[in-house]
């Protein structure tokens, strides 16, 4: 079987239903260590631990379950001993959006890891309804068009994160033209 690639490309995570998702668990963790690096942030075993959890899928996570995760990993790893702290996650969840290593989905109250963090953009989300999968798109004229129209009735932009709520070629069970 040939090697699937990492479906971190927006909307081939809809198309590649068996692929190799621990490449894009890697990659993600990867390029996480060189941007910390690169801006003299120290991504704390802890803070690893919370985007790999956010990573274990497409699927937007809410921050509870990250929580919930995490404690049921410390407790059999046994290398801590103490579960962590809920404003611990909140504080880990919060430098990886600073860093923009994860995007939050207001719609879910939840995180997804972002792909391509070395970029400077602004979240694009396709989300399933039925499998939960999120897909980020690029597009640098959607979120343009938002400012230009933004701007021209004076309204000041703090962040555009556009999500589109819908179902997959998966779920729909539609051939992807
Ligand atoms: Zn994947
Ligand atoms: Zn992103
Ligand atoms: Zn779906």
């Amino acid at each position: 079987m040939a090697h699937a690639p990492a479906a971190s490309d927006g909307t081939a995570i809809f198309e590649q239903a068996e692929h190799d998702h621990a490449h894009c668990v890697d990659q993600a963790l990867h390029v996480a260590e060189a941007i910390c690096t690169r801006e003299g942030a120290r991504l704390t075993p802890l803070r690893r631990q919370v985007l790999e959890l956010v990573w274990r899928s497409h699927e937007p996570i809410g921050a509870y379950d990250v929580l919930a995760r995490l404690q049921r990993e410390v407790q059999t790893d046994g290398t801590d001993g103490r579960p962590a702290a809920p404003p611990t996650v909140y504080r880990a969840l919060d430098f990886l959006l600073k860093h923009g290593l994860v995007h939050r989905i207001e719609s879910l109250n939840a995180y997804v890891g972002c792909a391509h963090p070395q970029q400077d953009h602004s979240g694009q989300f396709l989300i399933c309804q039925e499998c939960g999968n999120a897909a980020e798109i690029e597009d640098d004229t959607i979120s343009k068009a938002i400012r230009d129209n933004a701007r021209r009735i004076g309204f000041t932009v703090d962040r555009v994160t556009v999500e589109v709520s819908g179902r997959c070629p998966r779920c729909t069970g539609a051939p992807h033209a």
